[in-house]
């Protein structure tokens, strides 16, 4: 039998992947590594050239080889895929403890690095320093029993956390709300009205059923005037995967929430850490928890008394207490009335082939790059595109798959992701290859899916984080792209790229309405522009809620539900000024830190807002598409990926280290 993903092409086979090619592949790939290893290792390989890059090509060919299987798990998931991609996650995680475990390993790259140090380039100690310091992390020196529970808490983690991930897709995809009387679809735009009406045909119901995907809560939170139907999504959307609402107790995360933190604490204190939290920060920029929370209450002095000041207002607008099912709606409401503007009004205007043109035209105006879609490529699904990034010599740089529409069986949220990473090792070499994957409406029988603007945001948002990935110049895959970038300073190529879509320079070439073609008009302009700041009081100490919420689950001995909830309750009790009723339980589907990267870091989002903000302060201050800072933007920060310092390389490009004042002022909160 032949095995697509065992064959070598530049881009994965994604229709001839079946369930049961993934086990074997991934089988086959790790037991050679072992082999390879222990022969480099017998064989007393302890060079650069011997050893550090056999490595990393065995180590990427073997995320190269996971990658498609991980990706076809979240955006086309199906029983067979889940059940071969849970079963290859405790080999996985076996091999890559296993080899940051090895005794022998760790002292060839402490010789290494000891030896031809001085010779090396500066991206090539970086990576030697970065391997010593995920050595010590895994418990490379403890005795072995101690190194062998390690290894088995990463397995049952890893684990867990993939059943929190199904838990919470089964209890979304589960979901669904009948309407049958019209009356009660007041207020709800045309395109999620016909949507639901199409949903209840597939189903031959009357009327129109609503899932419960992001565009359609969304939708429904914001324009809903019909305020049952708003507590329902709402009650749903908060309850998923939980011991509350219509599916209680059917995929709780509750008892894998207690569980997933009893490990990771136990795993941290296994290798020298007070708790998870300091283990997390090891390898970020950010360097106790007591500094990250001192940046999260600074930013909390500066949001709280905003947000609460924004809340009374809205609460006078909409007449009485408010409910938090009612937030977004009279949200929405109060910023049409005071800009004369709606973002479903909006919609319009962003056409999303239009949206994508303009943004590529952005990126190839800053970097000097072309951006071409290519045909005939392989894929799991009829909507994935795919485009190349073209040097301005005609040389390819890189590749990326774009899926952008919400359908079932596809995980919820917006993300980009490694393809394949790039990699420069003598005669062997590969591009960079990306996958951007949003959830926005699909087009509709005869017109393109229309944006709003935040959803504009958020694509710009991941095709910052694409750039990052794909004009790596970084010639070893484990730090080349986003790779052993520190997590707090992985948010700052894709939130710096939002800023654009904020620019009335860039607007004009992102707009076209659908049916005139003429571009968001001057004053509609102005409106959007102006309601940037709206709320931004409200929006930060939501993120903060998240952020301090996260952190203190894992740097305080949380071991039960109730905990968590108490936790979550306190944190809101100081930072929050939205009420959630008794039965929210919001963390059973928080998937960023209990099954994401996020775990202890979910304050990177605005560690790195305040680099993004700053950065794109020097654009500001010589014009957003000057050449000279937009050169060194690429240089010293985009095509860097994780081959140096984070903030060594934020200095070079902005001369000094960064500063929150630029943030407070994007965001309205300066004094
Ligand atoms: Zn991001």
């Amino acid at each position: 039998m032949t095995n697509p993903l065992l064959e070598s092409h530049d881009l994965p086979r994604f229709s001839a992947i079946r369930a049961e090619h993934i086990e074997p592949a991934i089988r086959q790939l790790i037991d050679e590594n072992r082999l390879r290893l222990a022969a480099l290792l017998d064989a007393g390989a302890n060079s650069w050239k011997e050893l550090v890059v056999p490595i990393e090509e065995m180590q990427h060919r073997l995320s190269r080889t996971w990658s498609p299987v991980g990706h076809m798990n979240g955006v086309v998931n199906s029983d067979e895929l889940r059940a071969a991609y849970n079963a290859c996650l405790p080999l996985l995680t076996a091999w890559h403890t296993d080899l940051a475990q090895n005794e022998r390993l760790y002292r060839a790259y402490s010789q290494i690095l000891e030896r031809e140090g001085p010779s090396l380039t500066a991206a090539q100690r970086k990576l030697l320093e970065n391997a010593l310091r995920d050595f010590r992390l895994a418990g490379v020196g403890l005795p072995e029993d101690r190194k062998q529970r390690f290894k088995a808490l990463m397995e049952q983690l890893a684990t867990l956390q993939s059943k929190f991930d199904e838990n919470v897709l089964d209890a979304t995809n589960a979901w669904s709300h009948h309407v049958t009387a019209a009356a009660e679809l007041a207020g709800l735009p045309a395109p999620i009205v016909e949507r639901a009406r199409a949903a209840a045909e597939l189903r031959k119901l009357d009327g129109w059923l609503f899932s419960l995907d992001a565009p359609n809560y969304q939708a429904v939170m914001a324009h809903a005037e019909f305020e049952p139907l708003r507590r329902s999504l709402y009650e749903a959307w908060v309850t998923r995967a939980s011991d509350q609402g219509s599916f209680a107790n059917r995929w709780d995360n509750t008892t894998l929430m207690s569980q997933i933190l009893t490990l990771r604490r136990e795993l941290a204190t296994l290798v020298g850490f007070p708790n998870y939290a300091e283990y997390s920060l090891a390898t970020k920029m950010a360097t106790s928890v007591a500094e990250v929370r001192g940046f999260l209450e600074q930013l909390a002095v500066r949001s709280r008394p905003v947000a609460q000041q924004e809340y009374e207002t809205l609460t006078v607008f909409a007449g009485r207490e408010l409910a938090a099912w009612d937030v977004a709606f009279f949200a929405e409401r109060l910023k049409r009335q005071r800009f004369e503007l709606s973002e479903e009004a909006l919609r319009p205007y962003f056409p999303l082939p239009h949206v994508i043109a303009g943004l590529f035209r952005v990126a190839e105006r800053l970097y000097g790059v072309r951006i071409v879609e290519r045909q005939g490529f392989d894929t799991y699904h009829r909507d994935v595109r795919f485009y190349e990034i073209v040097n301005p010599d005609d040389s390819r740089r890189g590749g990326f798959y774009v899926d952008l529409y919400a359908r079932t069986k596809k995980r919820g949220g917006a993300w980009m992701d490694e393809c394949v990473g790039r990699k420069h090792l003598g005669a062997d070499t590969a591009l960079p290859v990306a996958y951007l994957v949003c959830n926005f409406m699909p087009p509709g029988a005869n017109q393109p899916s229309l944006l709003t603007h935040s959803e504009v945001v958020t694509l710009f948002h991941e095709f910052g984080h694409g750039l990052h990935h794909m004009l790596t110049r970084v010639d070893y895959p484990s730090i080349a792209g986003i790779n052993g970038v520190a997590w707090d300073a992985v948010e700052l190529p894709s939130q710096f790229m939002e800023n654009f879509a904020w620019r009335p320079e860039v607007l004009p070439l992102i707009s076209a309405h659908v049916s005139t073609g003429e571009p968001l008009p001057q004053k509609e302009l102005e409106r959007l522009l102006g309601s940037r700041t709206y709320h931004a009081g409200m929006h930060t100490v939501r993120q903060l809620e998240f952020a301090l919420f996260d952190l203190r689950i894992h740097s305080e001995a949380i071991e039960s539900g109730i905990q968590i909830l108490e936790t979550l309750a306190e944190v809101r009790e100081r930072v929050a000024v939205v009420k959630h009723p008794a039965f929210n339980r919001f963390p059973n589907s928080f998937q960023h830190i209990f099954s994401g990267g996020y775990a202890a870091g979910y304050y990177s989002y605005k560690w790195a807002e305040v680099l993004a903000a700053d950065a794109f302060s020097a654009f500001e201050e010589s014009g957003i598409f000057d050449a000279q800072v937009a050169r060194r933007f690429l240089t010293a920060i985009l095509e860097q990926g994780g081959s140096r310092d984070a903030m060594d390389a934020f200095v070079e490009f902005r001369g000094r280290k960064p500063q929150i004042e630029p943030l407070l002022k994007q965001l309205g909160l300066a004094a």
